[in-house]
């Protein structure tokens, strides 16, 4: 028998890692079904796919209204935006900090979409609940711990996005931190993987194969950023229809006002992967076109092989 090394967890081991959102726990969600997060009036789960949309980081009023307003008549569900960005050079913008947050909790009112901003750090949970509708937890603090707890304790919903090295494992087991602070509502959202090749044709590998798969694995929604795991805005329309044929329960997509040419009012985060407000439109004219999302959820979901290590 293989011996297994110290920290070594399988899909096996996820009755132990995350056995409260675990959906092979609870009888109730054995027809495939999620569990349905709500966000003001905006439904995650429900068979119909939610579209987040909005800019990388909130640089101005101007811009994020602009863009609140040209994302909504596209017809997206929800607004996003970051006040604090995680950047990989403290050099680089790092978001408006407060002054963000009023100017997304602004938007939100105006055009009536509920809103979802990333929280950092634990000590800034507080704050971001007062203006957010829903809390984001970005891939690079998955898996901070007290992060986790604090966000899930503040009762809000919470957006966890997959680490960029995270297996399934580990994933859910980050989610279950949110859970076992009484708070369920949780939205896994993948955002593309490290792999051998990331960077040389694509900004990350957008794992499609993991929707499926956490979806057998937990009853919580999930959903696909087709922004950040292509990093190309040529390539997020067709992400989207490959992620909604893999039966994501959702989008979240950058968005921005920029004309892709001219110098001005290129965003400061993120420009070459952001879509116009009209190919946003686009994705969502093709997700109500498309038939069959009842069926997509209803059917039953398929157990992994419990041998496999991640
Ligand atoms: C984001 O969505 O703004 C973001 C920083 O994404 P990620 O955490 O997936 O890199
Ligand atoms: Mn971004």
């Amino acid at each position: 028998m293989q011996q297994k090394l110290a920290g070594q967890v399988s899909l096996q081991d996820l009755s132990r890692i995350s056995p409260t959102i675990r959906r092979q726990n609870h009888p109730e969600f054995s027809d495939g079904s999620r569990f349905v997060v709500e966000v003001g009036n905006v439904l995650f789960g429900s068979g119909l796919p939610v579209v987040i949309a909005g800019p990388c980081a909130i640089e101005s009023e101007r811009q994020m209204i602009e863009v609140a307003l040209a994302v909504k008549s596209a017809g997206a569900d929800m607004l996003r935006g970051g006040a604090f960005k995680p950047r990989t050079s403290p050099h680089d913008f790092q978001g408006l900090g407060l002054e963000g947050l009023k100017i997304l909790r602004a938007a939100a009112d105006l055009t009536g979409l509920p809103v979802v901003t990333e929280v950092i750090d634990l000590r800034l949970v507080e704050q971001v609940s007062q203006y957010a509708d829903m809390l984001q937890i970005g891939s690079r603090s998955m898996q901070n711990y007290p992060l986790l707890i604090e966000a899930g304790r503040s009762g809000k919903p919470i957006l966890l996005k997959r680490g960029m090295s995270a297996s399934l494992c580990e994933w859910l087991g980050a989610a279950e931190y949110i859970a076992s602070q009484g708070n369920l509502n949780i939205v896994l959202c993948e955002r593309g993987i490290k792999t051998p090749t990331s960077g040389e044709y694509s900004r990350f590998c957008l794992d499609l194969n993991v929707v499926p798969a956490a979806q057998a694995e937990t009853f919580l929604p999930v959903i696909v950023d087709p922004s950040h795991a292509t990093g190309m805005a040529s390539r997020v329309e067709n992400a989207s229809r490959a992620s909604i044929e893999f039966g994501c329960d959702g989008l979240m997509i950058e968005v921005s006002a920029w004309d892709g040419a001219s110098a001005t009012h290129r965003p400061l985060c993120d420009a070459d992967q952001a879509i116009t407000p009209e190919t946003l439109s686009r994705i969502v004219q093709f997700i109500r076109d498309r038939k069959g999302f009842e069926d997509a959820t209803s059917s039953p979901a398929i157990p992994l092989g419990s041998n496999r290590q991640c």
